[in-house]
């Protein structure tokens, strides 16, 4: 097999990581691929969002299959253009990807579907936008509907600023195309759960549950990020919750896209709200792999899942189960520049001991400069995987790898998962 994983970051290196665990006979290719995805495959200089390059590379390298990492060149029509040439690929249709490309299509799927999610309505114009905020009930919340790199969403204590935050969108453009379109939305209570599922629009394999930690600093503070850190297993994702997701969200979700003449295929990521009794509300769906909940999951996977994505590419896909659990915990811990996530200093010099065998390091922003040094080049620098039997000591070791790797301007979380670790430690003081 020839595979080209399309994208740069930590979720592309573990990708690459995983096609090769399973199978080392793979030829990898990875565009534009980082310095760690090149100790696995060729990295070609072609960016993930170049379709004309990525689909020249695919006939020119002979790829069998294309796994395609982040959104936007899924949203633009990749993997249209790839099945039109000919070449199998992993990932949703340009329509189909509007469930995460388009909040305001992905309310409609769920309202038509009946699938739990705060009541919603969507805007293009500032002043109907900004009369039913006045009547709205505080706290609520403004997303952006198109693509905003993980900006798009502001949970607002009052309406005044909802109502700045919808100028600011809508008027000001400050996302740009992205904004041009706003969801208000009712605030939604609860804990929050990734549950991602492979799917080739009609059969259904869940992975484990995850969490990802979005705020940059510890405590859930400061800013939104892309993602400093997330691990699996979830106690809260017991097999009955992830059961109710099934019936409640993801099977009548595809059924709807598949009414709609969109039928999804690839992974589906719903990130959820978990409400006090237990109904999966959906907060927005990706059409794509989490970065940085990739970089636990696929490890914790039993060996050879990769063989599923080569298969719903296929359309030959006939998986034996109906959920892949995970074999160990894994906890990944984001190492970003200083500055991130506005403006993240570049240029460092990274110095990585060697680290133990249960740690694995994935590069997410680092390139290699003339003299072969590693370089940070870009917000989030590496992401630093540990497995271990529990989640508490996958932490404990993350954050002990996390110690020993040196840059300039080193900025991350020492807390992923703490409140996983209180929960198993309430549980076991109660029993
Ligand atoms: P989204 O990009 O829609 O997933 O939103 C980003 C983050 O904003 C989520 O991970 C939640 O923490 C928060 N959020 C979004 N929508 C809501 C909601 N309706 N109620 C409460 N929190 C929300």
């Amino acid at each position: 097999m020839r595979v080209l994983v399309v994208g740069g970051g930590g979720r592309e290196h573990a990708l690459c990581w995983a096609l090769h665990a399973d199978d080392p006979s793979t030829t990898l290719f990875a565009a534009p691929g980082n310095p760690g995805t090149a100790g696995l495959a060729t990295n070609l200089a072609v960016a993930a969002t170049d379709l004309d390059g990525l689909v020249a590379a695919a006939r020119d390298h002979r790829i069998d299959l294309v796994v395609v990492g982040p959104e936007a060149p899924l949203a633009a029509g990749l993997v249209d253009r790839l099945r039109t040439t000919g070449h199998a690929a992993f990932g949703p249709t340009a329509a189909a990807a509007r469930i995460e490309s388009s909040k305001s299509f992905a309310k409609d799927v769920m309202a038509s579907a009946g699938v739990p999610t705060a009541a919603s309505r969507s805007f293009t114009e500032i002043g109907p936008a900004l009369a039913h905020i006045e009547r709205h009930a505080e706290p609520l919340v403004v997303k952006a509907s198109g693509l905003a790199a993980g900006k798009g969403a502001v949970v607002c204590a009052t309406r005044g600023e909802a109502a700045a935050v919808a100028r600011d969108m809508l008027e000001s453009g400050i996302l740009g195309e992205a904004g041009r379109e706003i969801v208000v939305e009712t605030f939604l209570e609860g804990e929050e759960l990734s549950v991602l599922a492979l799917t080739d629009g009609e059969r259904i394999l869940i992975l484990p549950g995850a969490q990802d930690h979005k705020r940059l600093g510890e405590g859930d503070t400061g800013p939104n990020t892309g993602g400093m850190g997330a691990y699996c297993p979830v106690s809260l994702a017991t097999p009955a919750l992830l059961e109710r997701v099934r019936r409640e969200v993801l099977v009548p979700t595809l059924a709807e896209l598949a009414r709609r003449g969109c039928r999804y295929s690839g992974v589906l990521y719903a990130g959820l709200m978990i409400g006090a009794d237990g109904t999966p509300w959906v907060l927005e769906f990706n059409c794509r792999f989490g970065d940085p909940e990739t970089q636990v999951l696929l490890p914790v996977l039993p060996h050879g899942s990769t063989a599923h994505l080569a298969a719903i590419a296929a359309g030959t896909w006939r998986p034996e189960s109906t959920v892949l659990t995970a074999n160990r915990a894994a906890v990944t811990t984001v190492l970003a520049a200083r500055g991130y996530p506005d403006r993240p200093e570049k240029g460092a010099v990274i110095d990585i001991p060697i680290l133990p065998p249960d740690v694995l390091l994935f590069h997410a922003g680092t390139t290699r400069d003339a003299g072969g040094a590693l370089r940070v080049a870009g917000g989030r620098v590496l992401n630093v995987t540990a497995l271990a039997p529990t989640v508490a000591a996958a932490a404990a070791a993350s954050r002990a790898a996390c110690e020993r790797i040196t840059f300039d301007g080193k900025t991350w979380r020492g807390d992923i998962a703490r409140r996983e670790i209180d929960r198993s430690r309430d549980r076991a003081g109660a029993a």
